[in-house]
């Protein structure tokens, strides 16, 4: 098992409009879950596995990998001193246009304007959606999440602005943005840890055309250097399921000589694997972290074990 890599991925640690929790339970979920990774685990930066790997040389046993994607401000405020405490490295998959405060994450829009929602039915795909109770609004915001994913950036950009407008929400209270900006992500590097690209304006690369594609991978990268001074060769994917990118991402991925790419698809990831497609295990705060993992390395022994005996069938 010493080839083989868990990479975890997170997004936020504190709750947010699109991924809500009670107040307090992402940061104990979290410190528990780094408790965890202490005990069982061996973390290593990305590019110290990357480099392990490339090299043919052995990951140590257990060997964990810890990503966040989207470049969440609680991930600085909250994540980095909690890291520090055990002395984990990790890669922030960074968004250009969120850093600069030009684009919005959608999915955190749309989760507010629905949140704040003070129309009586909502109109998607000519079918009327009744947003009287919580449920039903969630069931609407439900059905226009999955809408929108299907569009290219531009058109899911146009759907959710749409849709928020006709939800009428109440205003928003002013705060903090949810996101850091250039001096959070120099932050990160202060610290220590790694930065890779999650593209220009989080664009689902397989939506875009192959123009578009080639735009939101080189363009990040090359804000990415320049903002940051450092070199980017690393990437996560936006969504990050299959269909999500496609065979064009990954050459182009290649081309453009990224190291690795990272998806959400569960398992894991290791010399033998593509590295423009590696697996990687999607976690919220309040995940078990324990046996989500034990999951993982049963089912990869599984499947090893199946491969072996089927060689020796
Ligand atoms: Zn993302």
């Amino acid at each position: 098992m010493s080839n083989r890599l868990l990479v975890l991925g997170w997004h936020n640690i504190d709750p947010t409009p699109g991924f809500p929790d009670p107040p307090g339970v992402g940061r104990l979920g979290f410190a528990k879950q780094l408790r965890t990774l202490r005990r069982f685990a061996n973390v290593l930066s990305l590019d110290d596995a990357l480099g392990r790997m490339a090299a043919g040389e052995p990951l140590p046993p257990r060997a964990v990998v810890l990503t966040f994607d989207d470049g969440y401000r609680d991930n600085l405020e909250l994540g980095v001193p909690m890291l520090a405490e055990h002395g984990f490295p990790a890669t922030f998959f960074l968004v250009p246009g969120f850093l600069s405060g030009t684009v919005g994450a959608w999915w955190e829009d749309l989760s507010s304007a629905f949140e704040r929602a003070r129309a009586p039915r909502l109109v998607v795909a000519g079918i009327t959606h009744d947003l009287s109770t919580p449920a039903s609004r969630e069931a609407a915001h439900g059905a226009v999440r999955a809408a929108v994913k299907s569009l290219d950036h531009a058109g899911r950009v146009a759907e959710v602005a749409r849709v928020s407008e006709e939800l009428n929400p109440a205003p928003a209270s002013a705060g903090e943005g949810l996101f850091m900006d250039w001096g959070g992500a120099k932050s990160l590097l202060a610290a220590g840890h790694e930065v890779g690209s999650h593209t220009v304006s989080h664009a689902i690369l397989g939506r875009e055309t192959e123009a578009g594609q080639l735009t939101e991978l080189s363009d990040s990268r090359r804000e990415l250097e320049s903002g940051l001074g450092i070199s980017v060769d690393t990437l996560a994917f936006p969504n990050g399921a299959a269909g999500d990118y496609s065979a064009v991402t990954t050459r182009l991925v290649s081309e453009l000589g990224y190291r690795c790419a990272v998806t959400t698809q569960p398992g894991l990831a290791g010399p033998s694997g593509s590295p423009y497609e590696m697996r990687r295990v999607i976690l919220t705060p309040t995940d078990d972290l324990s046996s989500v993992v034990a999951k993982t390395w049963r089912k990869a022994r599984s499947v090893v074990g199946r491969r072996v005996s089927s060689l020796r069938g």
